[in-house]
C-alpha cells in the first residue's frame, strides 16, 4: 500500500467524479436566474461592482442570497424546476458510474433549495451533493450558511478543492466537470478536468490541460477511457 497515495498518483488508482451544477449538469445557470427573478432589487449594482473587480464570486454570491426572502423560496422552487435543462448524456454518465462503483459528487455554490428540487425531480435523487445551505434571518432575508462540515471559501463560497481532497486522500484520482468561476480553484487541483463555456476559457489562459465538452456522452468517453484503467489493473 503507497504510503502517501495523495502525492503518487497513477492510473491504478480508482476514479472519482465531481460535477459543478449552475451550468454543467443545467445547460444554463439556475442561480443567477433565482436571483434575477426572486431577489430584491440591488442584485444588479451588485453584480455590476463584482464586473469591475470590486466583488469576488463568494462576496457577490453572499450579497445576492441576502437579497432572497423566505416567503418567495416555495414559488421560486417551483420556477427552477420549470426551467432547468439538464445537459444532453447525464443520465448516461450516471448509470455508467453508478454500475461501475465510480463515485461521483455534485459540488456547488449554488444553493440547497434549487439543486435539491432540480436533481430530486429529475431522477438524481440520491447523488451525493455538497452545496451551501440558504437559512433565513429574524426578517426573512437568506443567510448563506455551510453545514455538514462544508468548508467556506472567500473566494468561490463553497469550498470546491477540501471536496476534492477528501477523496485525494483516500487515494482516488480526481477528474472535475464544470464551466465556470466557482471551479477556478478547483481545476488546478484536479488530475483530469472537463471544461465547457467560460471554464475553458480560464483553463485556457492559466495553461490548465483539460478536455472540452458539451454533453456528457464526452464526459462518459473520458470516464471509460481513463477510469478503465484502474478497472484492469484491480481485475
Ligand atoms: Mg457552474
Amino acid at each position: 500500500m503507497d504510503p502517501h497515495p495523495e502525492i503518487h498518483r497513477s492510473e491504478n488508482q480508482p476514479l472519482a467524479v465531481f460535477v459543478d451544477f449552475d451550468g454543467t449538469i443545467t445547460t444554463r445557470d439556475i442561480g443567477d436566474q433565482v436571483v434575477m427573478n426572486f431577489a430584491e432589487p440591488g442584485w444588479d449594482e451588485a453584480i455590476d461592482r463584482y464586473r469591475m473587480g470590486e466583488l469576488n464570486v463568494r462576496d457577490l454570491w453572499s450579497f445576492e442570497i441576502g437579497l432572497l426572502r423566505r416567503e418567495r423560496e416555495a414559488e421560486t422552487v417551483a420556477h427552477t424546476i420549470g426551467i432547468a435543462e439538464i445537459r444532453e448524456g447525464f443520465a448516461e454518465f450516471i448509470e455508467y458510474s453508478e454500475s461501475h462503483g465510480i463515485p461521483v459528487e455534485v459540488v456547488s455554490s449554488g444553493m440547497n433549495f434549487y439543486v435539491d428540487a432540480i436533481l430530486d425531480a429529475n431522477g438524481f435523487g440520491s447523488l451525493a451533493r455538497a452545496r451551501p445551505t440558504v437559512e433565513y434571518d429574524e426578517h426573512g432575508f437568506g443567510v448563506m450558511v455551510m453545514a455538514g462540515g462544508l468548508r467556506d471559501c472567500g473566494m468561490t463560497a463553497m469550498c470546491k478543492c477540501d471536496r476534492l481532497w477528501r477523496l485525494r486522500r483516500k487515494g482516488f484520482r480526481v477528474m472535475f466537470v464544470g464551466d465556470g468561476v466557482s471551479d477556478e480553484c478547483v481545476v488546478s487541483q484536479a488530475d483530469i478536468v472537463l471544461a465547457t463555456s467560460s471554464l475553458r476559457e480560464i483553463c485556457e489562459s492559466k495553461g490548465i490541460d483539460h478536455v472540452p465538452f458539451e454533453t456528457f456522452h464526452e464526459v462518459l468517453d473520458v470516464v471509460k477511457a481513463r477510469g478503465a484503467a484502474a478497472s484492469a489493473n484491480a481485475g
